[in-house]
């Protein structure tokens, strides 16, 4: 069995993604139907975190807090299908950052069709390589690759979310979560961590909690999915 971080965790990861079709149904690893509830779950999830247009400039003083819906960062975006079907119907622009350069380039050239003006930049990057630009970011959306990520990398890329925010942005996480341990998988070299372990895991990073939701209506037999939203916590 492999451990996470031995001296081909990426290389691996990245020669498995390299044989997926770019497809939504590559994407999901054969679970094509799950994208609609997926992205339905998780529209419901971010509605009470984003500004009413018409609201006061100044935060309220209760309720969560909300952000502008202007530019997102798709993190592991693969082919663009959380943009297309999720980030794009709440936020103005967005980036695709994914290692695999084939992905971006279906994004690009078929798959986000006419959503394509509203995708600023694609970031061809490992996420434990990736360094947003200083408060560049409304939300930064993570979704189905953190799992790919040791837990040294990913408190280190979550330090570097925060900086990556705007002031009073969010970070997002959506993943598969197992019911306690670790499960590692040694085709596409991830990790399926428990939601006990990712909140162990936001606290190093300096992230609050600030809502936690399940995902409803995927087939029996699959991972548990989590969503998580999160604030660095003010130093
Ligand atoms: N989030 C997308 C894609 C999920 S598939 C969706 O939900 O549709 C997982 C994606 O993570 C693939 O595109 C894969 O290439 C990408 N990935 C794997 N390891 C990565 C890493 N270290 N950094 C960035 N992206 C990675």
């Amino acid at each position: 069995m492999k451990t996470p971080g031995n001296n081909n965790w990426y290389t691996d990861a990245a020669d498995y993604w390299a044989s997926v079709d770019s497809t939504v149904n590559g994407m999901l690893g054969g679970f094509e139907q799950v994208s609609e509830p997926d992205c339905r779950d998780s529209l419901k999830f971010i509605q009470s975190f984003i500004a009413a247009p018409d609201a006061p400039v100044a935060p309220a003083a209760k309720g969560p807090p909300t952000i502008t819906p202007g530019l997102a960062c798709d993190c592991g975006a693969g082919i663009g299908r959380v943009s297309k079907h999720f980030l794009l119907r709440v936020f103005d622009r967005v980036d695709l950052v994914e290692q695999n350069a084939q992905f971006l380039e279906t994004a690009r050239t078929s798959y986000m069709g006419q959503d394509l003006q509203r995708v600023e930049q694609f970031i061809p990057i490992g996420l434990q390589d990736f360094t947003p630009e200083h408060q560049r970011y409304d939300l930064i959306w993570c979704q189905w690759v953190l799992g790919h990520l040791t837990d040294e990398d990913l408190v280190k890329f979550f330090k570097r979310c925060k900086d990556g925010i705007k002031p009073g942005g969010l970070i997002g996480v959506k993943e598969n979560v197992t019911k306690g341990g670790v499960i590692v998988d040694d085709e596409d070299s991830s990790v399926t961590r428990s939601d006990y372990i990712l909140k162990q895991i936001f606290e190093q990073a300096g992230l609050k909690l600030l809502k936690e939701a399940t995902q409803t209506d995927f087939p029996a037999g699959l991972f548990t999915v989590k969503m998580y939203m999160l604030k660095p916590i003010q130093s």
